[in-house]
């Protein structure tokens, strides 16, 4: 177990960032790239250094990557970058005029500038039983590591959730042998992120991976005996035998201590275009900060996605440097299911046309998202050279022919240049 050391705080950090996840991580890491001479303190409520949260449903779930082979940087790291780490410390409240935060433990830490970078906790089921043992959710090397231990004990689980969570745990799973069952509340899977074509391509890759793929089922109850899950029971009356139950329905942004110490938010903390928050010398970053999007036409989103943090991270970095520039990364994703590498770039919601680009039997294809005639979005299933060649169809927001979009043939460079010109 990789476990830090639990070092004191200093009195004072000139730069504190709570969450040691990807944010904060690549946070700290910019500002000393940037040449930031001030102490640093990296703050986070697991044990464990910074580590990459992806590899959690996909490779080290699966066995195939060591805890060390997915830390963010080697433990010796930090400190030889004079960032101090100070894990196992969880902030419950933050007073933004004394510009001091306050540990779970009473103690207090005073800060120059707040980076705040919690990420999210978990939804939980809402019904009961949700509490018992054997239901997990996947979000923490914690949360993995209790699946793990138990996994040999147990053959069927049941997940709760269609979404990249769900179904990357489901296929890892079913790789282990065990019998599994995906419910999801919806008529599709993927159906907050992706186009209908995506979902049902996904729902028989993992049908013929032998999972059993339920739509449109709501979960009333998770039955127990001694304290342990024995089954989930549906709407409809159906009771489902399980011997663990793996949750995927979503996160809750991590800012209540903000929210009270009245930065503006809701479903997470608002941040302008460097991200700063409402509080003074306060920002936030990742999967916690709702911002407006230009890939979301400007509306007001939260990305939960490493491009995102990482990208956000370095946007405060450099603003704290005084190269300060605005956030408008082009968003990008990932997910690994059986042997199928989907690549996204762009945001896909509120497209209103899609063009598909190569054969889905072939496993090998492209969805192109258009809204307006424009191209906001590609979701591409072992399609590397679509998603780096789409990458700047999305950034420019190109008008294209449909017709051309599917012909595989023609590389979506060869496009750009024409397109460009004829929308200049
Ligand atoms: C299983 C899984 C698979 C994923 N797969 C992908 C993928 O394939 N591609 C992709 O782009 N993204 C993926 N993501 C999403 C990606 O990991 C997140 O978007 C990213 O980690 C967000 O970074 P963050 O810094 O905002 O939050 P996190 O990385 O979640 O870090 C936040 C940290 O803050 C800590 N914290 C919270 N509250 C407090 C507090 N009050 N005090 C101290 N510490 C606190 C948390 O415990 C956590 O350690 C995946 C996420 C999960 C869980």
């Amino acid at each position: 177990m990789t476990e830090m050391p639990r070092t004191s705080p200093r009195d004072r950090y000139d730069v504190l960032i709570v969450g040691a996840g990807h944010g904060g991580a690549q946070a700290s890491l910019s500002l000393r790239q940037f040449k930031f001479a001030g102490s640093i303190g990296l703050l986070g409520d697991e044990s464990e250094p910074p580590y990459e949260r992806p590899p959690l449903s996909k490779d080290y779930f699966a066995g195939e990557k060591s805890f060390e082979r997915i830390l963010i940087r080697p433990a010796a790291q930090w400190a030889q970058r004079q960032i101090e780490l100070l894990p196992g410390r969880r902030v419950t409240a933050v007073d933004a005029i004394a510009h001091r935060v306050t540990l779970s433990d009473g103690l207090q830490i005073g800060y120059g500038t707040l980076i705040w970078a919690a990420g999210g906790t978990p939804r939980q089921l809402p019904c009961p039983g949700s509490g018992l043992s054997g239901v997990h959710a996947v979000r923490t090397r914690a949360d993995v590591d209790a699946i793990l231990s138990e996994l040999p004990a147990i053959q069927r689980v049941v997940v709760v959730g269609g979404g990249y969570i769900g179904l990357e745990a489901a296929a890892v799973l079913s790789k282990f042998g065990k019998q599994v069952t995906l419910l999801e509340a919806l008529n599709r899977v993927l159906a907050r992120v992706a186009g209908e074509a995506l979902s049902r391509f996904y729902e028989h890759e993992h049908r013929a991976h032998g999972v059993d793929v339920r739509l449109g089922v709501t979960v009333t109850a998770i039955e127990g005996a001694h304290g342990r899950v024995t089954g989930v029971r549906l709407a409809d009356g159906t009771l489902l035998g399980a011997d663990m139950v793996i949750v995927g329905i979503g996160i809750i942004p991590a800012v209540e201590p903000l929210l009270a110490a009245g930065a503006a938010g809701g479903n997470g903390v608002a941040v302008d275009s460097q991200c700063r928050t409402s509080l003074p010398d306060v920002f936030a970053i990742g999967d916690c900060a709702m911002h407006a999007n230009a890939f979301a036409g400007g509306a007001r989103v939260r990305l939960e996605s490493v491009q995102n943090a990482a990208d956000q991270a370095t946007v405060v970095a450099k603003t704290l440097v005084g190269t300060g520039e605005s956030y408008h990364a082009v968003p990008w994703f990932w997910s690994n299911q059986y042997d199928l590498r989907l690549q996204t770039v762009g945001l896909s919601a509120g497209h209103d046309a899609q063009v598909v680009r190569g054969d889905p039997a072939q496993r090998s294809f492209s969805i192109i998202y258009l809204k307006h005639g424009r191209v906001i979005a590609l979701d591409c299933v072992n399609a590397a050279r679509d998603f780096v060649q789409g990458r700047a169809l999305v950034a420019q927001g190109l008008i294209l022919p449909p017709e051309r979009l599917a012909d595989a043939a023609v590389p979506l460079k060869d496009l750009v240049p024409a397109a460009a010109a004829a929308a200049g």
